[in-house]
């Protein structure tokens, strides 16, 4: 399929950059600048076929627009990916070519870090570009983002405790952490601390034994994770966790963590919200790092990202609020509040620019 029926008409932008020199071969999806500069990290992944990576960066960049919008940002929504295995050929040279790629498009898109690429990389980038964030504390960034990622994720659970026992409290109750990663172990650590019974499941059992041996977690089977009874089920590993053979297996009160892409898909919005689960809408709840690299851009300032991430709380509560008003799934009021906010924030934005000829 081409990439013009691929973007369906949505995506404002799609580049396809090469550097025969570094061997760089990367992609750049710019989904929507209606509320601001499209911001989105780049993936480095050893993609089966071009097809694939055009794909990807599509859905990503999508997601980023929905992620910034509901957040409250002024930023848009674009990704890029790097094709090949990081491990191999990631290189300066090739980093500091993906820079100038991103420096050319002055503005309109703003990378960062994402799966096979860290915040040293992105001080390599930033060698060739204004355009990037999330850049290592020593150079001015806000460091790894992760940990307001499970931080944002913690205080979304508050939400989820208010909207499901009517108390923000989450002493006592059980939470099952599916992926205790650079994410998943951070939030662990902060339920653990609020007196949170803790079961954690991971294919790494240096990381499982880890949780159990900091927090005193109980351990599940990594594959039937999903199906272990408790008060919140926290995806911290994968996307599309909630299909089709998962979710009638499903034992909790609630979804809400951290991964991306948790319904694998639309219509299992819909089936959880008969199944009586709550569902924290995935980019609702883990948008603590975009939050956290996004105040880069300003001059970092670790307590202002802190309390941004803390909106979260109040985000998640409006969109309960809206999904039982409106009667529809929790996934679907946050798709239409971040498609109202880029519909009538960018009409504001047009309100202000100076007419023609003046
Ligand atoms: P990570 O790679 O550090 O951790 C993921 C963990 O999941 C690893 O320990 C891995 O072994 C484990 N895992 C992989 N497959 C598994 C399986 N089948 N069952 C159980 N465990 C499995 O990644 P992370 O940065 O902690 O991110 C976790 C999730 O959150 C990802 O989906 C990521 O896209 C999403 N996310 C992360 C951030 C962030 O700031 N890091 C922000 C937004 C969303």
């Amino acid at each position: 399929m081409g990439a013009f029926k691929l973007m369906g008409g949505e995506y404002e932008q799609v580049v396809y950059c090469h550097d025969h020199v570094s061997g760089l071969k990367a992609i750049i999806a710019i989904h929507s600048t209606a509320l601001g500069p499209a911001l989105g990290g780049t993936r480095f992944y050893p993609y089966a076929t071009e097809a694939d990576a055009l794909r990807d960066v599509l859905r990503l960049a999508r997601g980023m627009s929905y992620k910034a919008a509901v957040a409250g940002l002024d930023l848009g929504g674009g990704k890029a990916v790097i094709i090949g295995d990081p491990k191999r050929i990631k290189t300066e040279a090739l980093l500091r070519a993906h820079g100038r790629f991103v420096e050319s498009l002055g503005g309109r898109y703003i990378t960062a870090e994402d799966v096979g690429t860290f915040s040293a990389d992105m001080d390599l980038v930033a060698r060739e570009t204004r355009f990037v964030t999330g850049r290592s504390i020593l150079n001015g960034g806000g460091g790894d983002p992760s940990i307001n990622t499970a931080y944002g994720v913690f205080k979304g659970m508050h939400a989820v405790a208010e909207e499901l026992w009517q108390e923000h409290d989450l002493a006592g109750r059980h939470v099952v952490v599916q992926g205790v990663g650079k994410v998943g172990y951070e939030l662990c650590r902060l339920l653990h601390e609020a007196g949170v019974r803790l079961t954690v499941a991971d294919v790494d059992l240096d990381n499982v034994a880890r949780a159990v041996g900091d927090f005193g977690a109980e351990t599940a089977d990594s594959t039937k994770v999903h199906a272990v009874a408790c008060d919140i089920f926290a995806p911290c590993a994968l996307g599309a966790v909630v299909d089709d053979d998962t979710l009638p297996e499903l034992a909790c009160a609630a979804v809400a963590g951290s991964a991306n892409n948790v319904l694998a898909r639309a219509e299992h919005g819909h089936a959880l919200r008969e199944l009586g689960i709550l569902y924290a809408p995935d980019y609702v709840i883990n948008a603590g790092g975009l939050i956290n690299v996004a105040d880069e851009l300003g001059g970092y300032s670790a307590e202002r990202a802190r309390a941004n991430v803390e909106g979260i709380f109040a985000n998640l509560r409006m969109i309960f609020h809206r999904a039982k008003e409106q009667g529809i799934p929790t996934s679907e009021a946050s798709d239409r509040l971040a498609e109202e906010r880029m519909r009538d924030v960018s009409r504001i934005k047009l309100l202000h620019l100076p007419s023609p000829g003046r």
